[in-house]
């Protein structure tokens, strides 16, 4: 079949091949321990799953309007401005399967072939992966260190940034690095948006998951509201990925547009799964609460324990559930480091350059697993870099 040839530009999520490439290994008998996929290994909290049911069994099995059910909607807005002081309603949310749809969406209804796109390298891939199958101009930004934390290199977005930018996507906390943006940061981001009339994708899906500072948006800045598309969603604040529910916070006038596209592809987002978002957002916040406390002390776990790897370094992430060692001291590639750690060592990981060329030298861990498994992980990784070198060594 002769496929057209824009396929030929669109990119995927590593983490899937890799699972999958696991699991072979666990059908051949070898212990595996899961590092590679983002999602909480937490049950979504029973309060939401009862709702879901309810919803279910009261028939709630129809359509519902494209941009989402009223009461979502609204339970949306009201959060969004409780937890971030956003100024919006109803009219500003779009519900969408997933959060991820909202980045496809956005970028079809935005871009034309060749407008420039700011946006994160190493960052989650499908940004990438859209700016090259709409043909549009990429636009890669890097990140820094400084004192064991890493900062998207602000300096170099606000540089760049130009009247031929068409949209900039910044992601806070960060998936894969874990850097969370400063408020200065956002500040100078906004600045340089609205000097250059750029649209924003501000990408918030873990800014619930953030361990040493409070969370801004950059939606709350002078002149943004007008020109900020917020991306969130319940996959994993409530761990819900498989329930398929996020929304973008918009200006009134975009969002009939994205409406009109999930009219076109997905008609609505399911409404008994809509009406979960609601008890998730209305109910007790308990159970997300518990597993942030709990990420934290994975998160510490984790970077001490790779720290005492030879050949690994790891920067201390503010927010989100991963973490992102420079492993140049191995003499590795990434791409040899994720497989040695799979085949080796039996740890599943990702290549850093499955987020970009920029993650060159660096993998990515995910701590969405019990402090158990990450123990027996760390030690998995350090007894099988240590027999390589012994072998180097003897060869
Ligand atoms: N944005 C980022 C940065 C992510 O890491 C993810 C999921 O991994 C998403 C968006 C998509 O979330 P969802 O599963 O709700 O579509």
């Amino acid at each position: 079949m002769q496929l057209a040839r824009r396929m030929e530009r669109l990119g995927t999520e590593t983490a899937f091949e890799v699972l999958g490439r696991a699991r072979a290994l666990e059908r051949e008998g070898r212990s595996i321990i899961h590092l590679e996929i983002g999602e909480p290994d937490f049950n979504t909290p029973p309060n939401v799953t009862l709702a879901g049911v309810r919803a279910l069994s009261e028939g709630e099995t129809h359509y519902s309007p494209s941009a989402g059910i009223e009461p979502l909607r609204e339970a949306i807005a009201l959060d969004q401005s409780r937890r971030k002081g956003i100024v919006a309603g109803p009219n500003n949310v779009v519900v969408t399967p997933g959060a991820k749809p909202i980045i496809f969406y956005l970028m079809l209804a935005l871009l034309e072939a060749g407008d420039e796109v700011i946006y994160p390298n190493p960052g989650f891939p499908i940004y990438e992966s859209m700016v090259d199958f709409l043909g549009a101009a990429r636009v890669p930004i890097g990140f820094i260190e400084r004192d064991g934390r890493f900062y998207w290199d602000v300096d170099d977005a606000v540089g760049r940034m130009t009247r031929q930018t068409k949209l900039m996507i910044m992601n806070s906390p960060s998936n894969p690095t874990g850097a969370v943006l400063t408020p200065d940061d956002l500040r100078r981001l906004a600045e340089a948006a609205v000097a250059n009339d750029v649209i924003v994708l501000s990408d918030e899906i873990y800014s619930r998951i953030l361990y040493d500072a409070e969370f801004h948006s950059i939606a709350t800045l002078p002149g943004m509201p007008e020109r900020t598309v917020i991306l969130d969603g319940f996959s994993k604040t409530y761990a819900m990925t498989g329930w398929r529910l996020g929304y973008g916070v918009m200006p009134e006038s975009l969002a009939p547009s994205i409406s009109r596209l999930i009219t076109n592809c997905d008609s609505c987002t399911a409404t008994f799964t809509q009406m979960a978002g609601v008890e998730a957002l209305v109910g007790p916040q308990e159970v997300p609460e518990a597993m942030v406390a709990e990420f934290r002390r994975r998160r510490d776990l984790m970077v001490a324990g790779l720290n005492d790897i030879r050949g690994f370094q790891a920067a201390t992430p503010g927010g989100a559930f991963y973490v992102f060692p420079d492993i140049r001291g191995t003499g590795m590639s990434s791409r040899e480091a994720a497989d040695f750690l799979l085949y080796d060592a039996g740890v599943a990981a990702l290549s850093g350059t499955a987020f970009g060329a920029n993650g060159e030298g660096y993998l990515r861990l995910s701590y969405a697993n019990s402090l158990e498994n990450l123990q027996e992980a760390l030690q998995r990784i350090k007894t099988a870099l240590e027999s390589r070198s012994a072998a180097l060594v003897s060869s």
